[in-house]
């Protein structure tokens, strides 16, 4: 079994320690995080629907973990169908890179995604799963429209870099149009963020609806570390 499934068994375990299961589901992300590890959790508390007090609804680690599971398991198949392909371009002598990198190889610090890193609340709205197909369908050559990423095909944000310009999507703050001098440029988030009211749920309900009162009742802080 690999890492993933063992610490994905975990987060099922109904009779370990709840914390447990979430340090599990913390694990898992670490192994697997489309949007980057903080924007991945972020997006899990909402589509999984977790509570800050995880007793009150269980379940939702459950729903997490098997949307990430769900997300992994197209990802692998891919992965795998690319490595094969890299071995014959090997043997075959092709030993560049191909580009474009495919998505999971991607660096985060020069890529259009850079903002889903630095503000754990941009990222796209879809479904692991959902992203996961999204990418990989244009990795084999799919022209889809609107943002590569979240298929928002709404007007683009501007944002000045002080001595240029960039277009963002106004979902997802993916680089559409790059800042001239070629360089990406660090996204700074519109609203200051604290990781631990993320990481402890704050800004959801123990309805599992979110916090209609955050983040104004959070205190304002840059959040550092998982
Ligand atoms: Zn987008
Ligand atoms: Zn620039």
């Amino acid at each position: 079994m690999t890492s993933f499934l063992t610490h994905r068994a975990h987060v099922h375990d109904a009779r370990l320690p709840i914390r447990r299961r979430h340090s599990a589901l913390r694990t898992c992300i670490t192994l697997f995080a489309p949007y980057g590890f903080r924007a991945t959790y972020h997006h899990l508390t909402l589509s999984a629907a977790i509570p800050p007090r995880l007793e009150a609804d269980p379940d939702a680690l459950v729903r997490a973990v098997e949307e990430l599971h769900e997300a992994r398991v197209l990802w692998l198949a891919r992965a795998e169908e690319y490595a094969a392909q890299r071995r014959a371009e090997k043997r075959a002598g092709r030993r560049a890179v191909v580009n474009p990198r495919p998505w999971w190889l991607r660096r985060w610090w020069e890529d259009p995604n850079r903002a889903w890193y630095e503000d754990p609340l941009r990222h796209p709205s879809l479904r692991l799963p959902e992203y996961v197909r999204r990418q990989n369908a244009i990795l084999d050559g799919a022209d889809l429209p609107g943002c590569p990423a979240c298929g928002d095909e709404g007007p683009l944000v501007a944002n000045s870099t002080g001595h240029g310009w960039v277009e963002l999507c106004r979902g997802c703050a993916w680089v559409l149009t790059p800042c001239p001098c070629g360089q990406r440029h660090p996204f700074v988030p519109e609203t200051p963020f604290k990781w631990k009211g993320i990481w402890e749920r704050a800004h959801m309900s123990d309805d599992g609806m979110p916090n209609p009162h955050w983040p104004a009742d959070q205190p304002v802080g840059r959040g550092k570390g998982a």
